[in-house]
């Protein structure tokens, strides 16, 4: 069985459902793909208006699903509300996106009509996290989809499909719940794969998918820092750095793990203070309500990941600067945790801890912040803070990450524009915006010579 609980109030099942077995997702596949023929030819102003009619109806359903978000993975309510309000934006422009060209004409080097034309690779096997429960399905969703969600956002997941697929020709959406068993039968049955995770979860599924030959992409993992320079107005840059650090408990891909202040000691001891100040501000509690920004962490074993990395900080010799600890309540709860003085190889400066931790760190120049910054196996967001204009262009030139801000937080992404890191935090093409089209499609040179 796949069971689902509130980190909030673990006692309370969100949902239970039987995991899908091998041939439950293979038969999802090929009920799938019978309706994507049909879909694909038949006009493009009936794709425009069915993706339409999915806005409509996750307009319509808004507060329920921003509800269901807060109970089922902690997320807090005004984060869950955007979240539900990104996947109408998402639904509608993809909508539009249909009217798009597909293709381009070319001087033949002949006689004749030379020209390109895009089709759909076929059915897209999706595998996902939980911590974007619902605008992750859209984003990645190309119209004809077996989408398998992680097993702490499946009843978000059942609850979207119940109000898209109807919009949709009968089996070109399916839901198959389960966790790394079905994720590989899905692979195993897919004709292009896009998955959203870990790094080790993320490389198992590309491996499968080259070994089968079908096309791939892996969004994964980040250990996203944020430089901040003298220059820098430095109290929005320690509310933003807070923010995205520690908003929806540091559980976001492009959270900041790390802060490099820029500076002598005397910056760093002002960065610091501000920086504390931001952190213990931030309101820990109950997701459902409106001014909570740190919810609970998504079960125990993530709790208690934080709590044990941060021990071993000070056993490293590094200092707690604020949290460190779980607040004796019900639920997963963390303090927002700041670090710093560890060794270049810990876990805090290598690796993601996915919860609200981070490492402060300290630099003499911007040399040494970007050397800093870069030296880890992820590259997905990185930022840095500055009044400069030729220092942040240098920076963001630099900077080995996919998605690069300029005194604005790591977190957040523009859906309409391609998303994706470098180094192991990515494989495959970027997702989202115009690059959708090109990963779930496949281009065929068209020569036409007169008769
Ligand atoms: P996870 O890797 O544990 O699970 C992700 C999905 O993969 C789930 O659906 C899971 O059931 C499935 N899965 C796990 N092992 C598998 C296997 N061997 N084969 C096939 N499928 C498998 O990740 P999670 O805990 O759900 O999410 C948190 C992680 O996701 C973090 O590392 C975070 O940074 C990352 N993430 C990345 C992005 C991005 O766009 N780069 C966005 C959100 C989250």
């Amino acid at each position: 069985m796949i069971s689902s609980s509130s980190p909030t109030q673990p006692k309370d099942l969100v949902v239970e459902v039987p995991e899908s077995s091998a041939a439950e997702v293979a038969a999802a596949f090929e009920a799938a793909r019978t309706a994507q023929k049909a879909w694909a030819s038949g006009p493009a102003a009936a794709r425009a208006a069915a993706l339409a009619a999915a806005a409509d109806a996750v307009a319509g359903a808004a507060d329920e699903l921003a509800e269901l978000a807060v109970r089922e993975v902690g997320k807090p309510l005004g984060e869950a509300k955007g979240e539900v309000a990104r996947s109408v934006a998402i639904l509608r422009y993809y909508a539009q996106q249909v009217f798009d060209p597909i293709g381009a004409v070319h001087e033949p080097s002949a006689q004749g009509l030379l020209f390109t034309r895009r089709r759909p690779l076929g059915v897209a096997g999706m595998i996902t996290p939980w911590n974007f429960p619902l605008a992750i399905p859209l984003w990645k969703a190309a119209p004809a989809v077996v989408l398998k969600p992680a097993p702490e956002a499946t009843a978000c997941a059942l609850r979207l499909a119940e109000l898209v697929a109807p919009c949709l020709p009968d089996g070109l959406l399916a839901v198959v719940p389960g966790d790394a068993d079905a994720g590989q039968a899905v692979v195993a049955a897919a004709d292009v794969v896009s998955f959203t995770g870990s790094v080790a979860a993320g490389n198992a599924v590309a491996v499968a998918a080259t070994k089968r030959g079908v096309a791939v992409q892996a969004e994964m993992g980040g250990q996203n820092p944020a430089i901040v320079l003298p220059d820098a107005d430095l109290d929005a840059a320690a509310r933003q750095v807070a923010a995205a650090a520690f908003g929806f408990a540091g559980q976001k891909c492009t959270a900041t793990k790390r802060v490099v202040v820029v500076g002598d000691a005397e910056v760093a001891a002002d960065f610091r203070g501000r920086l504390v100040a931001a952190a213990e501000a931030m309101v820990v509690g109950d997701p459902a309500e409106a001014d909570v920004t740190v919810g609970p962490v998504i079960d125990e074993a993530a709790r208690d990941r934080v709590v044990a990395t941060a021990e071993d900080a000070v056993r490293s010799g590094g200092r707690v600067l604020t949290g460190g600890s779980a607040p004796d309540r019900d639920g997963w709860f963390v303090a927002p945790t700041l670090v710093e003085g560890v060794p270049a190889d810990h876990t805090l400066a290598c690796d993601e801890v996915f919860g609200p931790i981070c490492l402060l760190q300290a630099a003499a120049d911007l040399d040494e912040a970007i050397a800093l910054a870069n030296a880890v196996p992820h590259g997905l967001a990185a930022a840095v803070y500055t009044r400069d204009l030729a220092t942040s262009l240098d920076a963001a030139q630099r900077l080995e990450a996919g998605l690069v801000k300029v005194n604005a937080p790591t977190s957040g992404v523009d859906f309409y524009l391609p998303f994706g890191g470098e180094k192991a935090s990515s494989i495959g093409a970027r997702e989202q915006g115009k690059a959708a089209q090109e990963f779930y499609t496949t281009t065929h040179t068209i020569t036409v010579a007169p008769a």
